[in-house]
């Protein structure tokens, strides 16, 4: 194994920086630091764990340009979505830590005495991370699980851990002890195969593939560490005829094509009813064909590239793979031949089996499909192994909800394409995975919960 890997900015491919491949015994260091560390924080009082997590939300807030200009060189996404994004990490830190004191246990009517639930730390939680929202999921997992008391680990993706290093040095500076969170930066099949090893590691919080999720599940069968599995998706939009069409199709491009697709709760498959499809269509293609595609840094960029050389070759193999019932009817210009740069693409198909409709292809590539009527749109929408998001459109209020109800997925919108709110729970049905993240949901998934009984009887 070399020491360092370089990380490259996906616009050009340009060298950026180069970062430790961390080794296993390193792992085990910073786990034993963690361990160390983890009997000092997990009994700070509530008051002091919150103040922590507050400095830690300002200081995000205070260097909200600078960690954005970090995720948008490390990443290719747009500086506008980048803003966002570290917005989205400072609101979670925040929310976790007015969480602190309001994770209440409950009394127990019993007889003979007092019943108590209460919420322990679990202890040193390994947060496995993507590349597609760097920081952002970091906070997913870092905000509630130092909320609860644990202590933290984090792997970031081999290409982008440049916003979690900083938010590290960010951690140190709000305050935190050394050895509370740390940065293990490295490949997935070292650095984050040591964490899954490591039995001082009590749980694992993961986000990513479906394939390494069930991976961290077997191996982390061996010592039943708690687990959060954030998984694929492949979720569907459904636009009935009754739909508000034009804010629909208005809404469309950029529920897929944000983040040049590469969000698991892209609608890369849009379900349109049969009686509508052609004018549905029609104003979708205006909509896309207006996407603006270009420099990351400038601020009116919508779509970037992808996010490495190695992510392309994936993208672009479901491409020059088409099966003969699928058809490409719009791919945009490429922005620049040099980079991970990738067209924007519409499909069009009347086949539920295709590669392109079943599989994850995580980039800006949107399939179009017909359906006859309510149930066969939950049909289609639930043809996947995967339930993690969704939208339906119509201004029939109980067809809205019946749709809503009968597709299987952690969540869905009506008449918008919102997945992710701090205050709500966000999480997979299916191969999408299990374990909420966010909202108070999540401080369920990173405490013990222990029944405490004591006896009244003389
Ligand atoms: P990935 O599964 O390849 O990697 C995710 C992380 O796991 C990386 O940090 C990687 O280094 C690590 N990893 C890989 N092999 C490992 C191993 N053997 N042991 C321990 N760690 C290992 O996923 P990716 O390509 O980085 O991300 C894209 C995937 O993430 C997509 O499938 C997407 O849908 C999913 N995702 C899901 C959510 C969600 O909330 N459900 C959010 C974002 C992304």
């Amino acid at each position: 194994m070399t020491d360092f890997m370089e990380i490259r900015n996906p616009v050009d491919y340009s060298v950026i920086t180069e970062v430790e491949n961390t080794s296993k015994k390193k792992v085990g260091d910073m786990v034993a630091i963690s361990s160390a560390a983890f009997e000092k924080y997990s009994k700070l009082a509530p008051s002091d764990r919150a103040m922590l997590l507050r400095r830690f939300a300002e200081l995000v807030d205070k260097n909200k340009q600078e960690l954005a200009e970090l995720e948008t060189k490390n990443m290719g996404k747009p500086i506008s979505d980048s803003l966002d994004e570290i917005s989205g990490v400072a609101d979670v830190f925040y929310y976790y830590s007015g969480a602190i004191d309001k994770h209440f246990g409950t009394t127990v009517p019993v007889a003979n005495g007092l019943d108590l639930t209460l919420y322990e730390p679990i202890g040193v939680v390994g947060a496995i991370v993507p590349w597609n929202f760097p920081a952002l999921i970091t906070s997913w997992k870092v905000g509630p699980a130092l909320a609860c008391g644990n202590t933290v680990i984090i792997k970031p993706a081999e290409w982008t851990p440049l916003t979690a290093l900083r938010l590290e040095e960010l951690a140190l500076e709000a305050g935190y002890d050394q050895g509370v969170i740390q940065v293990a930066t490295g490949l997935g099949e070292e650095t984050g195969e040591a964490l899954l090893n490591n039995p001082l590691v009590s749980k694992i919080s993961f986000t990513g593939s479906t394939r390494v999720g069930k991976h961290i599940m077997r191996v982390t069968a061996g010592d039943l560490k708690r687990l959060s599995l954030e998984l694929g998706g492949k979720s569907a939009t459904v636009v009935f005829k009754d739909a508000d069409l034009e804010k629909a199709a208005k809404a469309q491009p950029m529920s897929v094509f944000a983040n040049c697709g590469q969000d698991c709760c892209a609608r890369s498959r849009l379900l349109i009813e049969e009686d509508g499809y052609d004018e549905f269509k029609e104003l979708l293609m205006k909509e896309v064909s207006n996407v603006r595609i270009g420099d990351p840094a400038d601020s009116s960029t919508q779509v970037g590239p992808l996010v490495s050389e190695h992510h392309k070759a994936r993208v672009s193999w479901f491409l020059e793979n088409l099966e003969s019932d699928v058809k490409a009817i719009y791919q945009s210009d490429l922005y620049s031949s040099k980079g991970a740069w990738f067209p924007i693409t519409v499909l069009e198909t009347d086949n539920n089996k295709t590669k392109v409709v079943q599989e994850e292809i995580f980039g800006p590539v949107v399939t179009l499909m017909k359906f006859k009527d309510e149930v066969d749109a939950i049909k289609m929408a639930n043809s996947t192994v995967y339930g993690l998001s969704g939208s339906v459109w119509t201004k029939d209020i109980g067809k809205a909800l019946r749709v809503a109800q009968g597709i299987k997925s952690g969540t869905l919108s009506v008449n918008s394409n919102s997945s992710v709110r701090t205050s709500t729970p966000f999480g997979g049905f299916k191969e999408s995975g299990f374990g909420k993240e966010l909202g108070m949901e999540a401080m369920e998934t990173y405490s013990e919960k222990k029944n405490v009984y004591i006896s009244t009887l003389g």
